[in-house]
């Protein structure tokens, strides 16, 4: 038996045999075109073709893995307009009287590159979604088809990495589960095995050997172990634990619908976190109560310049829409430490994570939060939408904000464009100083949410980016907790609600003493409202 471990991105288990996909590589020439206008012509009308197949793709993913993870499909088909990439080819047709072929592979790779070097994972993964864009347009050029994959038994299907496309058009009935050498959690495979509901490996690295081809395998989604010839105890001990999931599973299912109260009374509102349209699709899926926490940051990550205010706009009012008036929290900008984007220009921070963030950009450039916060308030007219500031450390920041907010209003109300200006505002408690005055700040705002990511970061000084110190990361400490009760106190006695938006709000040992504390909302990942649902119903 040869035991391999990754990156689960499903608690699932599955029994089959391994087979190793393999992606016919399309070569590219480089030709020199006699024609230019005739390259243009042609990349032209392969982007018309491509965006035909993905509307096709994005029909079939909805019927195989739901709407919230066909809509890469949706992306991709944005992107086939995306100025930097179409821009690219038209120049090196144009400029360098290249083949369109050779254009569009050429920069797509540029793209691609360029997004490689940045350090987030979330962001690098994006390079692929480039390629696969690249892809599209090249096969419409060449009029090759890509063959199918054909099994004659459901397996557990093995590669290097898969785009969207070899994932969905693998057949569903077909596929076990993946195991992935190179694709990351946020990869697309690792989206639609999520949305398929099957265990999936990522991250194997070379250690997945294609000697094992052929040979039979499970996959402990649990632990994210690959077990290659299993023997015949791990053999049983893996098909209980497939039992005991599938029991798990049909009990989370009856829960849709019911409420979050545990079993003598007390009830909690049970929220979704969300940082894109898919994840809010998800969180609907998940029967959540609304969005307790919007990071609105990852529509600023991963591009040129920053979303104008229109893009904001359609952006949000797309989630109130999909909310059908259940409350959404739309947290503006957290820019900064581990979410640095270029085209702000904020330069190198020795501690960036004690540097200029969230609201201290806001402040410093205030144009660009009131670009943010008119999007908001013309975004909600179609919902119920709560704005909420990240990293406050003082009243005088709300005060300030607050000074935003006016100007935000009164320019919308000059240029006569509609919007909601009521918005019940909040602010994250993520800071030792915003815990410690949590008295104050309560006069001044309609609802705090706990982040208690950073406020085990900045509570205990331990760096959440820095790995090697883990054994110092106590989100348990006394020091925390403490703050988190005296927080909630404050609330209360000004009549103002508390939430938990931070990792905490999803660890079932801690949910019994966060309703003794009173708090009134925790917001989870999509995939773990029914769980949680459940851990409440519970408790008596
Ligand atoms: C937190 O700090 O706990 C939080 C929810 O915000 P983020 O993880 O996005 O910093
Ligand atoms: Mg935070």
């Amino acid at each position: 038996m040869v035991i391999l471990c990754g990156k689960s991105v499903s608690d699932d288990i599955c029994i089959g045999r391994l087979v190793f996909y393999h992606r016919e590589e399309r070569r590219v020439e480089r030709t020199q075109a006699a024609d230019k206008e005739r390259e243009l012509q042609r990349f032209e009308r392969a982007r018309e073709e491509a965006a035909k197949q993905l509307h096709m793709l994005y029909e079939k993913a909805v019927q195989t893995v739901g709407a919230a993870e066909a809509a890469i499909f949706e992306a991709h088909g944005l992107m086939l307009e995306d100025t930097e990439f179409v821009g690219g080819v038209r120049n090196m047709i144009n400029e360098q009287s290249v083949n369109a072929e050779y254009a569009v592979k050429t920069a797509g790779n540029n793209i691609a590159q360029r997004l490689l070097a940045i350090e987030d994972s979330y962001i690098r993964e994006r390079a692929q979604d480039v390629q696969s864009v690249a892809g599209y347009i090249l096969q419409a050029l060449t009029g090759e088809k890509a063959s199918e994959a054909v099994w004659e038994e459901p397996c557990i299907v093995a590669a290097d990495d898969l785009t969207p496309k070899e994932t969905v058009c693998l057949p569903p009935d077909k596929v076990l589960g993946f195991v992935i050498r190179k694709g990351s959690v946020y990869s697309h495979t690792a989206i639609f095995a999520r949305g398929l509901g099957i265990p999936a490996v990522m991250e194997i690295g070379e250690e997945l050997s294609e000697e094992y081809d052929g040979l039979p395998a499970v996959i402990d989604g649990f632990t994210g172990t690959v077990y290659i010839e299993p023997d015949v105890p791990t053999l049983l001990t893996m098909q209980e634990k497939k039992r005991q999931c599938m029991l798990r599973r049909e009990r989370l299912y009856s829960l849709k619908g019911k409420g979050d109260i545990t079993g003598d009374g007390r009830s909690v509102r049970v929220f979704a976190n969300a940082g894109s349209l898919a994840e809010v699709d998800a969180a609907c899926d998940n029967d959540a109560g609304g969005i307790g926490l919007f990071r609105s940051e990852l529509l600023y990550l991963g591009r040129e310049s920053a979303p104008d205010e229109e893009e904001q706009f359609l952006v949000y009012r797309q989630i109130l829409e999909k909310m059908r008036g259940r409350e959404v929290v739309i947290r503006t900008m957290d820019i900064g430490a581990d979410k640095q984007v270029s085209y702000l220009g904020l330069g190198r921070e020795d501690n960036p994570a004690l540097g200029l963030r969230a609201i201290r950009i806001g402040l410093q450039n205030p144009e660009l939060l009131k670009t943010q916060l008119r999007a908001l308030y013309r975004a909600g007219r179609y919902g119920r939408l709560s704005v909420m500031y990240p990293m406050i450390t003082s009243v005088e920041e709300i005060d300030r904000l607050r000074e935003l907010e006016r100007q935000a209003r009164e320019e919308l109300l000059r240029q006569r464009i509609p919007f909601e200006g009521k918005l019940p505002t909040g602010i994250m408690i993520e800071t030792p100083a915003a815990a410690l005055i949590s008295d104050e700040l309560a006069k001044k705002v309609d609802f705090f949410s706990v982040g208690t990511n950073d406020l085990t970061q900045y509570t205990l000084a331990v760096d959440r980016q820095n790995a090697a110190l883990c054994e110092f990361r106590n989100p348990h400490h006394r020091a925390v907790l403490k703050m988190i009760e005296m927080t909630a106190e404050n609330a209360h006695a000004a009549g103002i609600r508390i939430g938990i938006c931070g990792e905490l709000a999803g660890d079932f040992s801690m949910t019994e003493d966060f309703i003794r504390m009173g708090i009134d909302e925790l917001s989870v990942p999509a995939g773990m409202i029914l769980p949680l649902r459940e851990r409440i119903r519970e408790i008596c």
